[in-house]
């Protein structure tokens, strides 16, 4: 097992200086920091072997496909996919979300039909439904939360009708990093026969996810959230879905055979992956997959669990702070506020310190309106932080409420 140390010299940028301080990054929810192995995962393709994939008969296609094609095998086993053709190549989570949307709103929803999403998701798991409603006359469902931002599991099992054509949840809220009971919501949606999908763009970094244990029907995630590059993301789904389901984007690489009376696609996956793909990236997120197993996922998930109980300590300290989500079920993520202090402020200042926090709703504008604010300072720890970092962040936040005083 690697030490705090050896963790952090992995990382180049987290060793910087910001306006001539410490560095000390806390929006890991946003984006994580890359490895340096991740980083030459990505110029060793650029520097030694660069070629289109799947096109060329050439050796450096060769190499660049077979490269692609392993990361996809990481991938699938990373989050244990029954098979890696379940796994689709996407720019990211708000893609594979709206892909699917495209592709299952055609294939599978009608004038009437339902849609239930939570009260916690990210625009990237509203929005996309939203549209797919407007066009196939369909209707939103979302489940309510209680005060503290737990969804409320018995108001959902009342929203499943025979109406409803897919459940889309996220697994960790972006916004104040509580968990969802995702196991009860599939189990639930499934013994009604009914889909689900699973944003992990937060469960990803922050969970061991097995897609197969969990039993989703979707699994999403962006490589950028668990230490790889931006640009690149995943969007898996069982394959009788993605067998079923039509391509929502048409070109090179999804076709089997092209003419101009009648188009054939693909097999899975390439249906899904029209175009040149940023294989660079597939790769340089493989990479990163893999440095997470080395490090090891328990290990992660230790390390943050101490995080964020000494964090909730130390800033439940402060005076007048407010904490959105207290849970149980929670990651290493907090979101609160300081009495009569605008999170901008509050922010900027932090920021003039080195600490860079998140502010304002997180592309989750309607939980921020059910709390009735406007937005929080979000910290969101990973494995790199240190506690000595969350001691950073209390003593800044303290002169941020005596400059106010
Ligand atoms: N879903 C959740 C829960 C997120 O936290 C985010 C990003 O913060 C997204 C979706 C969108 O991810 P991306 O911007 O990588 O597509």
């Amino acid at each position: 097992m690697k030490s705090i140390e050896e963790i952090r010299a992995d990382f180049p940028l987290l060793n910087k200086k910001v306006y001539n301080k410490d560095l000390v990054y806390f929006d890991n929810g946003a984006t994580t920091q890359k490895p340096q192995c991740v980083i030459d995962a990505v110029n060793d393709v650029y520097l030694n072997y660069n070629s289109n994939i799947h096109r060329g008969v050439h050796r450096l296609s060769d190499l660049s496909s077979e490269a692609y094609e392993n990361a996809r095998k990481t991938v699938s086993s990373f989050i244990n996919s029954a098979k890696h053709q379940e796994v689709i190549f996407t720019p990211g989570t708000t893609s594979s979300i709206n892909a699917l949307a495209f592709s299952f709103g055609e294939r599978y929803i009608k004038s009437g039909d339902e849609i239930i999403v939570s009260y916690l998701e990210h625009h990237a798991n509203i929005v996309p439904w939203q549209m797919m409603c407007e066009r196939k006359g369909a209707v939103l469902k979302v489940i309510p939360v209680f005060d503290n931002g737990e969804i409320i599991l018995e108001e959902y099992y009342k929203l499943l009708n025979s109406r409803t054509k897919l459940v889309s949840v996220t697994q960790v809220s972006n916004a104040l990093g509580i968990i969802l009971p995702v196991k009860q919501i599939i189990d639930a949606a499934h013994s009604a026969d009914i889909p689900v999908l699973i944003d992990g763009a937060q469960g990803i970094q922050h969970g061991i996810v097995d897609v197969r244990k969990m039993n989703c029907d979707f699994y999403v995630f962006s490589g950028h959230k668990i230490y790889g590059p931006t640009g690149i993301g995943v969007l898996y789904g069982r394959e009788k879905f993605l067998d079923e389901l039509p391509p929502y984007q048409g070109g090179g690489d999804m076709v089997d055979k092209v003419t101009f009376e009648k188009t054939t696609y693909n097999e899975l996956p390439f249906k899904f992956e029209a175009g040149t793909t940023n294989y660079a990236g597939a790769i340089g997120m493989g990479r990163a997959l893999e440095y997470v197993t080395e490090i090891g996922r328990e290990n992660i998930l230790q390390m943050e669990h101490s995080l964020l109980q000494y964090a909730m300590e130390k800033l439940s300290a402060i005076n007048d702070i407010i904490i959105y989500g207290k849970s149980d079920q929670k990651v290493s993520i907090i979101s609160f506020l300081l009495k009569d202090i605008h999170q901008y402020d509050a922010g900027m200042i932090l920021d003039k310190m080195g600490i860079a926090v998140r502010t304002g709703t997180h592309c989750a504008q309607p939980i921020m309106e059910r709390f009735g604010i406007d937005g929080t300072i979000r910290a969101s720890m990973c494995f790199y932080n240190t506690h000595e970092e969350v001691d950073k962040l209390v003593e800044g936040l303290l002169k941020v409420v005596e400059m106010f005083s």
